[in-house]
């Protein structure tokens, strides 16, 4: 099944971050399918001038490859606004003006997760839209979702399942959200399996009411487990010399990395040298680690 990697050029790969590209990218060699590269660089703020060169050429350094060209989502705005128009016109989106701090304070939906959208804007009359307009506010785009239940069995961590609330799909800033973007592209891009960080697990259920709203194909999905530092906490620039660089400067060679990623994953002994092209070979999803590593 084609997969894909999506990093956001917001900062450098950690071990984490490359750990999880590795095992997308096993996912779908190993089944001699497509791989593609996608980058996520719609928050403008957050992007960091150099870092997807950075961030390819690392990855190209453990092994990976992909076919074509890594699509950038900068470049595909049109798209997104499609979508947007699409779910405006079926009556399905609704302005937002709460900022974070109203939505913390307000009382949770009644069955949704913690700190989901209570609902404050979705039934506001014309004439309460245009005072908060007039206040200056830009809104953002939610999804008028169903509270609906969504369940799905995930490859790796097997039956999941999320409860959906309304959702932002465009930003304040204009900015289609992560979630329709990541939506719309990877239906775009024909990808089949979507393999990524268990951090994005919560993500899926909102995805997939999004992908049949738009009428797009389902992918399957496979959330890999995360490195923690040796605090448990997800893996973080704080937990020391976790880049490729860092790495290299401790005078590892790109070699022992690859080889601590795939034993960290199950999928080698500690310390054994294996490439990426032999893990190809020997990759078996039902091997993988599924409890976090711990980087020490
Ligand atoms: N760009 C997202 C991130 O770096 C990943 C998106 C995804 O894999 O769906 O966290």
């Amino acid at each position: 099944m084609d997969g894909r990697f999506a990093p956001s050029p917001t900062g450098s790969l950690h071990l984490g971050n490359l750990r999880t590209a590795l095992l997308a990218w096993l996912f779908a060699r190993s089944a001699g399918s497509r791989f593609l590269m996608r980058v996520e660089d719609l928050d403008r703020q957050r992007v960091r001038p150099g870092c997807e060169e950075e961030q390819l050429a690392d990855l190209r350094a453990i092994g990976i490859d992909w076919d074509g060209r890594p699509v950038r989502q900068s470049e595909r705005l049109p798209l997104y606004e499609e979508a947007l128009a699409g779910l405006g016109a079926a009556g399905r989106l609704y302005p937002c003006f709460c900022t974070r701090a109203e939505i913390r304070e307000a009382v949770s939906a009644p069955h949704g997760p913690p700190g989901a959208y209570p609902g404050t804007c979705r039934e506001l009359t014309a004439a309460q839209r245009a005072e908060r307009e007039a206040a200056g506010r830009p809104p953002a785009l939610r999804l008028r979702a169903d509270g609906e239940r969504v369940e799905f069995e995930d490859r790796v961590l097997g039956a999941s399942a999320g409860v959906v609330d309304d959702f932002v799909v465009r930003r304040g800033d204009g900015a289609p959200a992560y979630n329709l973007a990541v939506v719309v592209d990877d239906a775009a891009q024909g990808v089949e399996e979507v393999v990524r960080g268990a951090d994005l697990l919560d993500s899926t259920p909102r995805q997939l009411v999004l992908a049949r709203l738009l009428g797009l194909p389902e992918p399957r999905h496979a959330h890999v487990p995360l490195v923690v530092g040796p605090d448990g906490s997800r893996l973080a620039k704080r937990h020391g010399s976790v880049t490729l660089a860092e790495r290299r400067a401790l005078g590892e060679a790109d070699a022992g990395v690859v080889s601590w990623l795939a034993s960290s994953a199950g999928l080698a002994e500690p310390g054994e040298k294996v490439g990426a092209a032999e893990l190809v070979e020997r990759f078996d999803p039902g091997r993988l680690a599924r409890e976090p590593a711990t980087f020490a």
